[in-house]
């Protein structure tokens, strides 16, 4: 079985740190160790559409960022495929026949699917392709053999139920898709980074993140607001640590020799938790510090968006060829799986046997 890694993003924003931890610095990681067959990236806009149809502007504006988010964290085009979803003709037919092994109460049992219907207040109103999108999702991956799913902790219940619609699947017809496995990143402050005003969840849709592209102002400003804990207010009280997301993210992205260039009387984060926990460390402090990080990791980033943003004609064609690729690989499935259905009527005359 091939090694097949595929990840992908709604373009429903620009990219965010929660992206960056929770999946981009991981995408790189293993774009360079290079242990894999096919390494695909897709810009989800199909998806993006089921709880933004009435603003497809927005989708439209967003492929672009969000491409131009990958190409700047270092995805590098000559490894992996960056395709668009809605160009990938294939994805609509497998979602249809997914769609036939899986209950509605199926769909509203998915844990990701009750938190995000709640959040958008759908009411009475919940679109259909909304409600379905882990069906399209299941498409996604099964679409190109994917094996390998670096994500976020909120995709598990997706990666869960595309595993149950592969089984159901083979059942029915035989040995036809692969069972995909999620990766989540080994950090746990990673796998779910709370957004800047201490929700649970950093999210574009909910307005408290701090994005890739940010400049050097926007996030000192993003961090000095942050929340910490509301009980430190003296610099002399004792303060708390979990809960606090400035020392979550600390958790997320201090290297070892964050310390020794821009707080060097703490060792290391354990000391500074501890000082922080027993009184007498501030919030500046911490914000400022967390800032430098946030910045060495984030300068050159925002370098490299600067050239692509110049070059806006090589992202368009590394986003035209990867859509091509993408198709070529989901039609074998396609064909694949009609096969194994038997419903290639046409490619043999199987359908007309009792009449010969
Ligand atoms: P939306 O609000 O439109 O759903 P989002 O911010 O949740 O946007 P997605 O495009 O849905 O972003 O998620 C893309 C990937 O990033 C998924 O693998 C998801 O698990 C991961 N991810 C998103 N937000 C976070 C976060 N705060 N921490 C860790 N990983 C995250
Ligand atoms: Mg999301």
């Amino acid at each position: 079985m091939d090694k097949v890694i595929l990840t992908g993003d709604r373009p429903t924003g620009r990219l965010h740190i929660g992206h960056y931890v929770g999946s981009l610095r991981s995408r790189v990681e293993l774009q360079n160790k290079g242990d894999y067959d096919k390494f695909y990236i897709m810009i989800a806009d199909v998806q993006a559409l089921t709880d933004n149809w009435d603003n497809p502007e927005k989708v439209r504006q967003n492929i672009i960022e969000v491409a131009l988010d990958y190409l700047s964290v270092g995805i590098d085009p000559s490894k992996v495929t960056i395709f668009i979803q809605s160009g990938v003709k294939g994805l609509y037919q497998l979602t249809c026949f997914y769609m036939d092994v899986v209950t509605l109460a199926r769909l509203e049992r998915n844990p990701t699917i009750k938190s995000e219907l709640k959040m958008r207040n759908f009411g009475e109103s919940i679109p259909v392709g909304f409600l379905t999108y882990p069906i399209s999702q299941a498409a996604d991956i099964t679409g190109f053999d994917a094996t390998v799913i670096p994500v976020g902790d909120d995709q598990l219940p997706m990666i869960e139920q595309t595993r149950e619609i592969v089984r159901s699947i083979n059942n029915i017809y035989g040995d036809t898709l692969y069972e995909p496995k999620a990766v989540l990143p080994e950090n746990e402050a990673c796998r779910r980074l709370p957004g800047t005003d201490g929700d649970a969840k950093m999210s574009k849709s909910l307005g408290n993140c701090i994005y890739l592209a940010d400049d050097e102002e926007t996030i000192k400003k993003k961090v000095m607001s942050m929340y910490t804990d509301p009980n430190h207010i003296r610099i002399e009280d004792p303060g708390k640590v979990e809960g606090n997301t400035v020392f979550t993210y600390l958790d997320a992205f201090v290297k070892e020799d964050s310390f020794e260039k821009y707080l060097p009387e703490f060792k290391n984060l354990d000391e500074l938790k501890a000082k922080y926990q027993q009184g007498g460390l501030g919030d500046v402090k911490i914000k400022k510090f967390l800032f430098e990080v946030l910045n060495e990791e984030l300068a050159p980033v925002r370098e490299k968006r600067k050239y692509y943003e110049e070059h806006i004609d090589e992202v368009i064609a590394i986003l035209k060829k990867g859509t091509e690729e993408a198709s070529a690989h989901c039609d074998q499935v396609v064909d694949r799986l009609r096969r194994n259905m038997k419903i290639n009527y046409f490619d043999n005359d199987d359908i007309a046997s009792n009449y010969r």
